[in-house]
């Protein structure tokens, strides 16, 4: 992990920017986390020159994109016209999860809660058809929809239900949601009440940036030819790969346990051995480096190359075997 720093964060906005100019293909994703950081580093302005810059242009998914700049313009003073371009979504009924989730959540940063409420309602009306296999960013927005209810301690209906349902984290949804767990440490002093409302808040905070952000987290997967040629070429990257079934269980193995700890929206990357020395070249280092790997990893990620982890039920295992899934490595004995 890189430190979490203004400057790291514009160091590494500067590196997405430096890939968009190599693979122009792949601008829309790449800015889309170039604009990240930059919030990160504080430089609003700058996040929203990339988002005003995107739109200019024809984006595949221009929802999401006013989504952000909506976000991000209200953090910077331009309530209204973030306002606007809440109000612009929701008549435009995007068919994705993402920018409600996005719009809501801004709604409910600002203390708009009734609104946040009405947008995630509104939302899955839309998007909630079919229950089951719900894409990943569906299940985000009523997990959101279940938290903002619980502030606003509205009684559960069906979909509050499913959010609970769906949750695989380690502490149930409606402690973790759970206005009232204030009152269970007893105090009577309003400012260490106070305190603990502030903490609580920037949990959530926290929590909302994991959600909101479409970016998954990737693991690489070297297909088995590719494998062999990389080792071939740089022997000394054998200590992470010895063998090409190892690879593959290190694979679901780091991804339960990512999953395990709460990290929302997993991938897999396909990585090539011609992509990965071209990366290795734009960092001016050698392949044999193997520290390039996870960053090779992001990057990919960036460029919008991930696919979701786990499979949908009944898919195709994400190996390439041709079982399903279930079968191969979603099979729970393989790895107990
Ligand atoms: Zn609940
Ligand atoms: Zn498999």
């Amino acid at each position: 992990m890189r430190p979490d720093t203004p400057a790291a964060h514009i160091t590494e906005a500067e590196r997405l920017l430096r890939t968009a100019a190599q693979y122009p293909g792949d601008r829309e994703p790449l800015y889309l986390r170039a604009a990240a950081h930059l919030e990160l580093a504080g430089d609003r302005p700058g996040a929203t020159a990339l988002y005003d810059e995107l739109l200019s242009s024809e984006p595949a998914d221009p929802h999401l994109i006013r989504a952000l700049k909506a976000a991000n313009l209200w953090e910077y003073g331009h309530e209204a016209e973030a306002r606007a371009i809440i109000e612009g979504l929701r008549v435009a009924r995007p068919s994705d999860a993402a920018p409600w989730e996005i719009a809501a959540e801004t709604l409910e940063a600002h203390d708009e809660l009734e609104e946040a409420e009405a947008t995630l309602t509104q939302a899955a009306r839309l998007l909630l058809v079919s229950p089951d296999d719900l894409p990943h960013a569906t299940r985000s927005l009523i997990t959101t929809r279940h938290r903002v209810r619980r502030m606003l301690a509205l009684p559960h209906d069906d979909w509050d239900a499913l959010a609970d349902r769906l949750h695989t984290g380690a502490v149930p949804l409606d402690e973790l949601h759970d206005p009232k767990r204030l009152w269970s440490l007893g105090s009577e002093d309003p400012a260490e009440l106070q305190a603990e409302i502030a903490r609580l808040r920037s949990e959530l905070g926290t929590y909302r940036t994991a959600l909101s952000r479409p970016f998954p987290v990737a693991v690489l997967h070297w297909p088995e030819r590719e494998l062999d040629e990389l080792l071939a070429a740089y022997p000394e990257l054998e200590a992470e790969y010895p063998t090409y079934t190892a690879h593959l269980t290190d694979i679901e193995a780091s991804l339960r346990e990512l999953a395990q700890a709460g990290t929302p929206n997993l991938g897999i990357v396909r990585a090539t051995v011609p992509s990965y020395e071209a990366f290795a070249a734009s960092e001016s280092t050698h392949p044999s480096n193997a520290d390039l790997l996870p960053q090779y990893a992001t990057t990919l990620a960036a460029r919008a190359r991930a696919t979701a982890w786990p499979p949908a039920r009944g898919a195709e295992c994400w190996c390439g075997s041709g079982e399903t899934y279930g079968k191969c490595h979603g099979d729970a004995v393989t790895l107990r």
